[in-house]
């Protein structure tokens, strides 16, 4: 059977880092197993959902590279959730509800004040033909529950959490459709998993409980002949995953991690590769290295190393991979994004000294002046001018020019190398000198030198 994940945002906001997490692992699942990632656009309401934000979230993920191989919108599926909702009607798995919110409230507040967890009690299971026709009557439309079956134990084997095991009696029956026929995400959800053939769902620990309700929705929908065709999952579910979540170094959810996205990211000049390398292996037992190649990561992927704590994002630890990342990152990746005239040379001597691709232009600079030089004292003034006449042009003028000033002058170490890189950069620190000379050239070189 082929592997077939699914990432299912809703389109009402940009993607966060939770998210792209979420869509990450899922698209993993999917490579490593040479299985199908797909987009889900969870676009069903249609108040909150915005067309800007489906955009953005497939450029979002072009950019990581985790593009998905198909794409479906549910906006459009609305025929199937319809003939699944009359299905289940006909067998009696749904059923019509007329209490209003504040109805509901008040229920839930009497039974937290009678110590009792706050269950819907199902009273609209209980009314009569004429209570419902009167409810009608008063123009009162009904919202739609899905009827749990209070004798079926709901298990599975969770991918991260192990055996999973909820009694059903102490679940909602979930309102699957509003009264003014919308449909919630529950019954959408299992009807496009089981329609697009989806295998393994990855997914945050705050659906473990709508994968309880879920798992009876998915068997529900093939005791009703949903799946009469051949679809892969016939008379059972996906395997189902769920990881822990995504916190901030203080180890609590953050507002800032849930807007924190990839334009936040690519402003500050974050690499997806670096997003990849680090989100791949957070809350798992394998160490967060900068692994820029993907089969890498892809060979070490395994639910298995996946704990239980939540996943701790630490700014300063994706700054360290960032940087790692750049420093492997070959010239051709980076050329588009260099300042004109800096060619593979130039990219490699100066690679070392990046944390982000977009300071090598400062460090150019340096290469095509002007520079600043700090002032000199008298003593390294005539040092600098004796380098001036020193300095010949070869294969390695560097190591020929310092090599030969050592021998005449007698200055060693520090005394020997730094004037001469505060002469030809204006910089104490910086680029090896060996590489960066030939990059200045011999005439530049020289003309620095010699107004030192
Ligand atoms: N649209 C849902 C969400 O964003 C999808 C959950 C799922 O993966 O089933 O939470």
């Amino acid at each position: 059977m082929t592997t077939i994940t699914r990432f299912a945002p809703s389109p009402t906001g940009r993607l966060h880092v939770g998210n792209i997490r979420t869509a990450l692992h899922n698209w993993m699942l999917a490579r490593k197993a040479g299985g199908t990632f797909m987009l889900r656009i969870d676009d069903t309401d249609a108040e909150r959902s915005e067309e800007r934000y489906v955009d953005r979230i497939r450029a979002d993920l072009g950019w990581l590279g985790i593009a998905p191989d198909g794409e479906e919108r549910q906006s459009e599926r609305m025929a199937l959730y319809e003939d699944a909702f009359e299905r289940l009607k006909a067998a009696g798995r749904v059923y019509p509800a007329y209490e209003t919110q504040q109805e509901l409230e008040l229920k839930r507040k009497i039974q937290l004040g009678r110590g009792l967890p706050p269950i819907y009690d199902r009273a609209a299971l209980a009314l009569t033909d004429e209570e419902r026709a009167a409810k009608e009557a008063e123009g009162v439309a009904p919202h739609w529950r899905f009827k749990l079956d209070h004798d079926a134990i709901i298990d599975w084997e969770d991918g991260i959490r192990g055996p999973q095991k909820f009694e059903p009696a102490s679940l909602s029956d979930p309102v699957i459709r509003r009264a003014d026929g919308s449909w919630l995400y529950m019954l959408p959800s299992a009807v496009d998993d089981i329609d697009m053939g989806v295998t393994d769902v990855l997914r945050g620990e705050d659906h473990v409980s709508n994968t309880a309700v879920q798992i009876q929705i998915f068997n529900a929908l093939h005791d009703v002949g949903l799946d009469d065709n051949d679809c892969p999952l016939h008379d059972s579910f996906p395997h189902f995953a769920h990881e822990a979540l995504l916190v901030g170094k203080e180890g609590k959810l953050s507002k800032r991690l849930g807007s924190l996205g990839c334009d936040a990211f690519r402003e500050r000049g974050i690499e997806p590769e670096a997003i990849i390398a680090m989100l791949a292996r957070l809350g798992t037992s394998l160490p967060v290295e900068p692994i820029a190649d993907r089969a890498t990561l892809l060979d070490t992927f395994d639910l298995s190393t996946f704990g239980r704590a939540p996943a701790k994002f630490d700014d300063a630890e994706l700054e360290r991979v960032n940087a790692a990342i750049v420093h492997q990152m070959d010239y051709d990746t980076v050329a588009d994004r260099l300042p004109d005239g800096m060619d593979a040379a130039a990219w490699h001597a100066i690679r070392p000294n990046l944390s982000h691709v977009n300071e090598a232009g400062q460090w150019w600079q340096l290469v095509t002046g002007p520079i600043t030089q700090p002032d000199f004292s008298d003593e390294d003034r005539t040092y600098l001018a004796q380098a001036a006449e020193a300095l010949e042009w070869g294969e390695d003028p560097w190591h020929m020019l310092t090599g030969k000033l050592k021998e005449t002058t007698g200055r060693k170490g520090k005394a020997l190398f730094l004037p001469l890189r505060q002469a030809l950069t204006g910089m104490d620190h910086g680029p090896d000198m060996g590489e960066l000379l030939p990059l200045i050239g011999e005439q530049e070189a020289r003309a620095r030198l010699a107004s030192a």
